[in-house]
């Protein structure tokens, strides 16, 4: 038996989790509910995915552009077990309501308030805690990539301290109307709301946050001090620890990848579903250990990371798996993703 998901929002994030929702054993995509017709709604009716109408969207809109449509999204929530909520931040609270109403389970994503939904997830650090919520909260694309290094540093050698300064895209590929297109924009916030939003997932971490935002589409970089509780025996211990783990990418030396325009590439190379890189990227150069200090970069792909997460939270949420490491495999290998 395979769950029947509906994705509600059909924009970067969305597009990305009905192709994984696709490519899962234990799932099945009954539709996509999208506002108004455009390129990526002529995508999802190439797929085959049934196309329904959502929002204020007009069903005469998508007739007039000769895309058949299945319903509204009150039908296509009337048919499943459990539905991604994908629209623009803060619009997926009004949608709550929608699902409530049908009694039908969701998944929000980072652009809504924590209190979206019963709990935070983010699959290496609470899938158990998550399992059976009805409402959950895939936490945004940059506190996934804080949130799965600290459960890779913590499990290893405990964390008393963490500071970290994000190099912040601007704005995604498509988007032309947001900047800066040339300039530096601190975030005045001090801290900025990624720490807080982190301690939704690890309430006792400590961990101080500061922003700017930069002329790049690509992706973020992190910059983080990490005092850790216990010394690793070397750098070459902790980059081992990252590279055993699940959606970790570590870069070594003569892989010449010198920053994010390297990483995109590779992730063209590899050509995984819009060529995304999912996993958090670490240089091993750009690791280094001084007693219990370790300072390291990580480049995080905005668009694509919180696509297995999304994917596990529905198996959290359903308790189709009991462990979040059998869930995340299941997942990872569905995706194609591999260990480096
Ligand atoms: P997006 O603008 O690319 O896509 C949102 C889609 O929802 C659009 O197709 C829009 O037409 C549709 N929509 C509008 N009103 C709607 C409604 N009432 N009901 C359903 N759909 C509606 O946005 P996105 O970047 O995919 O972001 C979606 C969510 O994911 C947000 O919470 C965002 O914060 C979060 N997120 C985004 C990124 C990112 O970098 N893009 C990363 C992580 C998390």
């Amino acid at each position: 038996m395979r769950v029947r998901v509906a994705i509600n929002g059909f924009g970067t994030i969305g597009k990305r989790v009905a192709d994984a929702v696709v490519k899962q054993p234990d799932m099945e995509l009954v539709g996509v509910a999208k506002t108004r017709p455009s390129y990526e709604a002529r995508r999802a009716v190439e797929k085959g995915y049934p196309l329904y109408v959502t929002g204020q969207g007009d069903p005469e809109a998508f007739r007039a552009a000769g895309l058949p449509t299945a319903g509204s999204v009150h039908d296509l929530i009337g048919k499943v077990d459990i539905v991604v909520d994908a629209a623009p931040d803060k619009v997926g609270r009004e949608n709550r309501k929608l699902y409530d109403h049908a009694g039908v389970r969701a998944i929000f994503q980072g652009g809504e308030k924590s209190d979206v939904a019963e709990a935070s997830f983010s699959a290496l650090a609470n899938y158990g805690t998550c399992l059976g919520k009805r409402t959950l909260r895939v936490v945004s694309c940059n506190t996934t990539g804080i949130a799965r290094a600290a459960s890779v540093l913590r499990a290893g050698w405990g964390v008393d301290h963490w500071e970290v300064t994000l190099v912040r895209r601007a704005a995604d590929p498509a988007e032309t109307k947001k900047g800066p297109i040339n300039g530096i924009l601190p975030t005045f916030q001090l801290p900025s709301h990624h720490g807080p939003d982190v301690q939704t997932i690890f309430p006792d971490l400590h961990i101080a946050t500061s922003a700017v935002v930069v002329p790049t589409t690509l992706m973020h970089v992190h910059v983080n001090h990490v005092r850790l509780t216990r010394a690793p025996r070397d750098a070459a211990e902790v980059i081992g620890k990252f590279r055993a783990a699940p959606r970790f990418r570590v870069f070594a030396p003569w892989e010449h990848v010198d920053g994010t325009p390297q990483v995109m590439e590779y992730a063209r190379d590899r050509g995984l579903g819009f060529n995304d890189m999912m996993e958090n990227v670490l240089w091993e150069e750009g690791l280094r250990l001084d007693g219990r200090d370790v300072y390291f970069f990580q480049a995080i792909h905005q668009e694509s990371i919180v696509v297995p997460e999304s994917i596990d939270a529905i198996r959290a949420s359903l308790a189709l798996e009991s462990e979040g490491s059998a869930s995340i495999a299941k997942t990872d290998r569905a995706l194609g993703l591999t260990r480096a």
